[in-house]
């Protein structure tokens, strides 16, 4: 599924984000940076060691305590096709989430995009972030991920050329698609 908002693409895929050919990828990382399962796993390993290496180079310089839940950091792609990886922390949820959760998620999402424009970025895909260990409602996490995008693109108009969710499984695909057909009625 696809839409234009804007001078801006906003796009719906079924896939593996660490095939995606935008500019940067974001990964839903933990707060260490150091890699993890998941979405993180497969970036790792596919980037290669020199993702760990700068992630490890963060942690010294500007975060010696860790990644905040919210915040995001950046670095080179390494051996995937993007040419950075923007790493963001999800919160933890048990099941339906808080408004305190729905904050951080929503930082997470904008936060990224912050960075990625700061970084001359046009073109970024995102996975599910905080849906699957760390168990943040689908529905409801799908609707704080779009509606965030939306805003940044309402309020950045023709910056990004294409931001792009990479949903890993058919299921979280329709979550998605269904709750931006939601979302689009309504701000019709
Ligand atoms: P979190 O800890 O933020 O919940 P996970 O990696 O456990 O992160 O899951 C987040 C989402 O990423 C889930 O929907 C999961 O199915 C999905 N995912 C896992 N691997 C990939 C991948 N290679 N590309 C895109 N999405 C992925």
């Amino acid at each position: 599924m696809e839409v234009k908002i804007g001078g801006t693409t906003l796009s719906l895929v079924i896939g593996d984000i660490t095939q995606a050919d935008t500019e940067a990828i974001v990964n839903a990382a933990n707060p260490s940076l150091m890699g993890g399962g998941g979405v993180d796993g497969a970036i790792h390993s596919k980037g290669g060691p020199s993702i760990l290496q700068e992630c490890k180079k963060i942690r010294e310089t500007l975060y010696p305590d860790g990644l905040p839940t919210g915040e995001a950091v950046i670095t080179s792609g390494g051996n995937l096709k993007a040419k950075y990886v923007i790493h963001t922390v999800g919160p933890i949820c048990d099941g339906f989430m808080t408004e305190k959760e729905k904050q951080l998620l929503s930082n997470a999402y904008r936060n990224s995009l912050t960075l990625a424009k700061i970084h001359n970025i046009k073109s970024i895909s995102f996975p599910s972030i905080s849906t699957g260990a760390y168990r943040c409602d689908k529905k409801e996490a799908s609707k704080v991920a779009l509606q965030t995008v939306i805003d940044f693109i309402k309020e950045n108009p023709n910056w990004f050329k294409e931001i792009r969710f990479v949903l890993f499984t058919e299921d979280i695909y329709h979550v998605y698609k269904q709750s931006l057909e939601e979302i689009l009625n309504v701000s019709d």
